[in-house]
């Protein structure tokens, strides 16, 4: 078997969806820009996770993938590293609205997703702005005022920021769902669906789920187009 077959196996890694590309099994295989490796290469990083190595080279052909890992497999960088790249492809002007959405169940999520985009996106002059319920919005708006390229919301929060028309999602053109078994579950799913509504449709859409119940699929099947499965595991079908 190819290397490529054994680091497959070894980390019990399936895809499907069609002409799938090999994994990134070192950062080196990336090819990604300097100021993003530089970053890694501070954190310490010795190699990709297993859902990094394989969802990054689907991300970067501007494809829809839906990916299945457990807590702890290296999701957050393994769709914001391709939303740098994404960014820098773009260059939109912050100012305005958001390139990068990421919808995630929780503040504490939300925010622990906008510390690791503005650590991992520094030398990329990333800007990064969160949007959570349980606090004013006041402070939150004027932070958006200022621009950011990557929105961090949970759905609740931004459905009632977008109701208000204080929001502007034209130039959105990468949509994160994470942890989206969780956002089901929390009863997000009509604000979930109000958002995306919004969204223009030439847009990649990633989502990422720990669990892959019939919840999870219907959503899925709505919302990405073609998309590419990526399991980590024997995560139950
Ligand atoms: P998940 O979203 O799958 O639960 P996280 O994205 O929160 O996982 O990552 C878990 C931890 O692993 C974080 O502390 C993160 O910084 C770290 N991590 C991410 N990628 C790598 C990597 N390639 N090598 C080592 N640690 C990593
Ligand atoms: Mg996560």
């Amino acid at each position: 078997p190819s290397s490529v077959e054994v680091y497959l196996q070894k980390h019990e890694v399936t895809a499907t969806g069609g002409d799938v590309p090999a994994p990134f099994m070192t950062f080196e295989d990336t090819g990604f820009p300097p100021e993003i490796l530089r970053e890694i290469h501070v954190a310490g990083f010795t190699s990709p996770t297993p859902i990094q190595a394989q969802t990054w080279p689907i991300a970067l052909q501007n494809r829809d993938i839906v990916a299945i890992a457990k807590t702890g497999s290296g999701k957050t960088l393994g769709y914001l590293i391709p939303a740098f790249v994404h960014l820098k492809r773009r260059r939109n002007n912050p100012q305005n609205g958001p390139t990068v959405l990421v919808l995630a169940p929780t503040r504490e999520l939300a925010t622990q997703i906008q510390d690791e985009a503005l650590k991992f996106g520094r030398a990329s002059r990333v800007s990064c702005t969160c949007l959570y319920g349980g606090a004013p919005k006041v402070h939150q708006l004027k932070e958006l005022e200022r621009g950011a390229d990557i929105v961090v919301a949970t759905p609740g929060r931004l459905n009632d920021i977008l109701e208000m028309k204080r929001i502007d999602f034209r130039q959105v053109s990468l949509l994160v769902l994470d942890e989206a078994d969780r956002m089901l579950d929390m009863g997000f799913e009509p604000q979930i669906r109000k958002i995306v509504n919004e969204i223009p449709p030439q847009r990649q859409t990633l989502m990422y789920t720990a669990t892959w119940p019939k919840e999870v699929r219907k959503i899925a099947g709505d919302l990405l187009r073609n998309p590419v499965q990526v399991n980590i595991g024997n995560v139950d079908q």
